[in-house]
C-alpha cells in the first residue's frame, strides 16, 4: 500500500501510461520481476516530459542501477545529448553496461563508477538536468555539489523525497530510518529557501523539482 498517493489513484494514473518502446518495457519488467529498484512508471513519464520541455544536452544521474532510467532519458533526448550516471554496485554496473550497449547508447551514456559523494566532489562539468536517485540519506550532502555543477537555468529532479511518507509524518517513521528522514527533511528545507523555486509532488515515492530563482532578470 502506498503511503503517498491512494492506491486506486496510482493504478488509474499508471493505466493511462501507454508504453511506446517495447524493448524499454521489457527492461522495466525485468527490473520489477527481479526486485531491481527503478523509478515508478509515472515518475518515468514525468522525466520524459521534463526532458521534452527543457531539452537538456548534459544530464547527470545519481544512481544507475541496471541503467533503466538513463536509457529512458536517452531514448527521449534529442540532439547531441550526453548522460553521466553514477553507480557504486559492481553487479549493477555490469548489467547497466550490457543494457546501455544493447540499446545503442554506448557513446551517449557514461557510467561513473564509485560513490556519489566522492565522484561529485571531483566533477567539474556543467549539467542542464541532474536526476537524484541514489543515497536518499545524503541528498543534503549532495546538494551543494549538484548546485555547483548545475547550469544557470538547469533543474534538479530528486526522487524519493517523501520516502514512504515518513518525511511528511512522524507517525509513519520506522526507528531505523530516523537519520534518513531527518536528512531528507533538511534537504527539503534547504531547497525551500527563497533562492529556489521548488515543487514537491506526491507522486511515486515523492519527487522534487528544483530550480534556482533569479530576481530582476
Ligand atoms: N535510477 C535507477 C532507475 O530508475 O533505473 C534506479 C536507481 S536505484 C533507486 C539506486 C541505485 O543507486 C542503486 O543501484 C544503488 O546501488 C546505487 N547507490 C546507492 N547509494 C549510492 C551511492 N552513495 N553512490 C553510488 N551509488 C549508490
Amino acid at each position: 500500500m502506498s503511503t503517498i498517493a491512494y492506491d486506486y489513484m496510482e493504478e488509474f494514473i499508471r493505466s493511462l501510461i501507454k508504453g511506446n518502446n517495447e524493448k524499454l518495457e521489457a527492461l522495466e519488467k525485468y527490473a520489477r520481476n527481479n526486485s531491481v529498484p527503478i523509478i515508478h512508471e509515472e515518475v518515468g513519464r514525468f522525466l520524459e516530459l521534463m526532458i521534452d520541455i527543457r531539452k537538456p544536452l548534459k544530464i547527470l544521474e545519481l544512481g544507475t542501477a541496471i541503467g533503466y532510467s538513463a536509457i529512458l532519458m536517452a531514448s527521449v533526448s534529442k540532439g547531441s545529448f550526453h548522460i553521466d550516471t553514477i553507480e557504486r554496485d559492481p553487479e549493477m554496473i555490469k548489467q547497466a553496461k550490457e543494457n546501455i550497449e544493447s540499446f545503442g547508447f554506448k557513446e551517449n551514456i557514461d557510467i561513473l563508477e564509485g560513490d556519489c559523494l566522492e565522484i561529485l566532489e571531483k566533477l567539474n562539468e556543467k549539467y542542464d538536468l541532474i536526476f537524484m536517485d541514489a543515497g536518499k540519506g545524503h541528498y543534503n550532502h549532495f546538494l551543494p555539489h549538484c548546485l555547483r555543477l548545475l547550469n544557470k537555468e538547469g533543474i534538479i529532479v530528486a526522487d524519493n523525497v517523501l520516502f514512504r511518507g515518513m518525511v511528511a509524518s512522524d507517525k509513519l517513521i520506522k526507528r531505523r530510518k530516523i537519520t534518513i528522514v531527518k536528512r531528507m527533511r533538511e534537504f527539503l528545507n534547504m531547497v525551500s529557501e527563497d533562492d529556489f523555486i521548488t515543487s514537491v509532488i506526491p507522486m511515486g515515492d515523492g519527487v522534487a523539482v528544483i530550480k534556482r530563482r533569479f530576481e530582476n532578470e
